[in-house]
């Protein structure tokens, strides 16, 4: 799906397919050159991180494992409620493993820390990770990004995976919506 088939819903585009595609080739190419011998399991938080992982992983030049993860931190609203909660764990034992966590977007960095923790504890050999985007403005806790994607401004993002509610997660860019969609008066 394109911008111009949802334009009345969406305010303006902030980060083009293109834009996404050539930065996703960029960082796939550093981190195939990076864990070019260590056998590395990629990993993304379902559903907002599902794109941006498929289209790394095919972007990258060596064989990569993939796994999976459910967490809870966001309702169906726009502001995290802190708490994280496991929904549907890996099926991977990731002891000793080289873990490389694949995200859409660190927000207030809740969640990734968590989860830096928690695959910590397992036991990995390492634990890195590539963010799609960013917003800096909002960053409440500190985790070290290796592969960094786009910085956003302080503004609530749809496409690429990412949803309002569910929706618009096959836009194939990254949009603002309008806010009449939040208010429900837009349908
Ligand atoms: P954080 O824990 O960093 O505050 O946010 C965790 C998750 O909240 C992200 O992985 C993402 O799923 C969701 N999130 C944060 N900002 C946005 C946004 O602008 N748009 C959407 N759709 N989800 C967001
Ligand atoms: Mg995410
Ligand atoms: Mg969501």
């Amino acid at each position: 799906m394109r911008i111009a088939d949802v334009h009345n819903d969406i305010d303006h585009e902030l980060v083009s397919k293109e834009r996404i595609d050539e930065k996703i080739r960029e960082v796939a190419a550093q981190a195939s050159d990076d864990y070019r011998d260590k056998n590395p399991l990629l990993i993304a938080v379902l559903k907002g991180a599902v794109n941006t992982i498929a289209a790394f992983s095919q972007a990258m030049s060596i064989p990569v494992q993939l796994d999976f993860m459910s967490l809870s931190s966001y309702g169906s609203g726009t502001v995290s409620s802190g708490e994280v909660t496991i929904r549907q764990d890996l099926s991977t034992d990731v002891r000793g493993r080289h873990v490389l966590i694949v995200e859409d977007i660190i927000d207030s960095g809740r969640t990734l820390a968590w989860l830096v923790d928690e695959l910590k504890r397992r036991g990995t050999a390492s634990v890195e990770i590539f963010a799609l985007l960013e917003k800096p403005s909002r960053r409440e806790v500190d985790v070290d990004v290796k592969y960094h994607g786009y910085e956003i401004p302080d503004e609530f993002v749809v496409g690429f995976g990412l949803d309002y509610d569910e929706r618009y997660r096959n836009l194939d860019s990254i949009a603002v919506l309008k806010p009449a969609v939040y208010q429900g008066d837009n349908a």
